[in-house]
């Protein structure tokens, strides 16, 4: 006998784990804080790695239907010096085991292939705990109650969000109680802005571009222009016009191909913070409960969030499937794999990839790093 999931988030991860359970005809509900699937756009592109992305769609008997939303051409990659002169290019032939996709198409192909009703959208879960038992309670904000397991409690709850400010009230009882979501120190974050040009008359063409620099970076990812740099905090963003030049400076004597990432913009430059739980944070295991996705190792941008939430939503169903009965085996199976792969992931990228606080953001760095992870 199978007991029903209860997942917090429709996020990648949480749909991920709600698809596989429900090929293995388990029943799972999903509670999701925003209103609609239409509330927010879902971002540019994700790419989906062959050694984890695609290793859940997989296990989600999704792979046809993924392969019809791959972008042709998108895996290629530039990496330049600061002068604007080519390191590195790696073409897309159509054989990587990186695709690109769009975010939100991957979301969509995930709810569609949902029984109808399995997500509660406007659900936003105000707090979990564990009753014993293997069971836990929760609350919605804005609704009276407890959910549709009243105060009987939910069989198993699978925390799948990781909104920073929500983080410590909605996991406080899977993770220590005193654990917060910090900015790295000196707090690295990178600027976003809207490009006016087309990608033909685009320094990067149509897949990414990387310029590293001393504790800096430029780039073109995934379709979103991008710097990286250690000195935000000091900048009014509010300011929109004056926080651009303010950064442009940061970048003199850069290639005006460049720096064009960052002037030649119709759309205020938007600040987002790197946030990050500690590298190989861990927790006791909690009958009842566990978390998945950012909410269990959130870590700074080193492209693998998305493609771990959704390995990590995937082998906690393929987990429950094979533990019928046996919530507590499936949920120590699924965190014995958990821990070790997202630790290694937040440790290779902080210390390599994104390593704009360094004086060693180099492109020789980045190409070592290439050379050492092929990608
Ligand atoms: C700018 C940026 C670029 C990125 N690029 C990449 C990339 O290229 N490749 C990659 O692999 N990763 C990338 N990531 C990381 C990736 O987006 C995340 O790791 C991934 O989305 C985590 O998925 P998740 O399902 O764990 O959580 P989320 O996608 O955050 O989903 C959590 C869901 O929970 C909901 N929620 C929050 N609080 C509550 C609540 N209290 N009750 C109910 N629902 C709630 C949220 O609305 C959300 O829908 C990027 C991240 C950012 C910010």
């Amino acid at each position: 006998m199978h007991t029903p999931v209860t997942i917090i988030g429709a996020g990648l991860g949480g749909l991920t784990l709600a698809r596989v359970l429900h090929v293995h005809g388990i029943p799972a509900t999903v509670y999701e804080a925003e209103a609609s699937p239409e509330a927010r756009a879902q971002g540019g592109m994700l790419d989906i790695h062959d050694y984890n992305g695609q290793l859940a769609l997989e296990a989600a008997g999704l792979m046809a239907e993924f392969r019809g939303l791959v972008l042709e051409g998108r895996e290629m990659m530039r990496v330049l010096d600061k002068d604007g002169a080519l390191q590195l290019e790696i073409a897309d032939d159509g054989t990587g085991g990186r695709p690109e996709v769009m975010r939100g198409e991957l979301r969509q192909l995930l709810l569609d292939s949902l029984p109808a009703g399995t997500v509660q959208w406007g659900r936003k879960v105000s707090g979990v705990h564990a009753l014993g038992g293997g069971l836990a309670r929760g609350g919605f904000r804005r609704h009276r109650g407890y959910g549709p397991a009243g105060r009987r409690g939910w069989p198993l709850v699978a925390g799948a969000s990781a909104a920073v400010r929500r983080y410590a009230r909605v996991c406080r009882y899977v993770v220590r109680r005193d654990l917060s979501v910090r900015q790295r120190d000196p707090a690295p974050g990178h600027h976003e802005g809207g490009r006016r040009r087309d990608d033909d008359g685009a320094p990067a063409g149509a897949g990414d571009l990387r310029a590293p620099g001393a504790r800096r970076h430029a780039a073109r990812l995934r379709g979103a222009d991008q710097v990286g740099w250690t000195g935000f905090a000091g900048i009014d963003f509010t300011e929109a016009a004056a926080a651009t030049e303010r950064i442009a400076a940061e970048f003199a004597g850069w290639a005006p191909e460049l720096t064009a990432l960052i002037t030649d913009t119709d759309t205020a430059p938007v600040l987002r913070p790197h946030y990050a739980l500690p590298v190989g944070h861990r927790w006791e295991r909690v009958p009842g409960i566990t978390l998945l996705g950012d909410a269990a190792h959130l870590a700074g941008p080193n492209g693998e969030g998305a493609n771990l939430a959704m390995l990590d939503g995937a082998e906690l169903g393929q987990a429950l499937a094979a533990h019928p009965g046996d919530t507590q085996a499936a949920l120590s199976a699924y965190e014995q794999a958990m821990f070790p792969r997202s630790a290694e992931a937040a440790a290779f990228e902080g210390a390599e990839l994104h390593g704009v606080d360094s004086a060693d953001n180099t492109p020789q760095g980045l190409l070592d790093m290439i050379a050492e992870k092929g990608q």
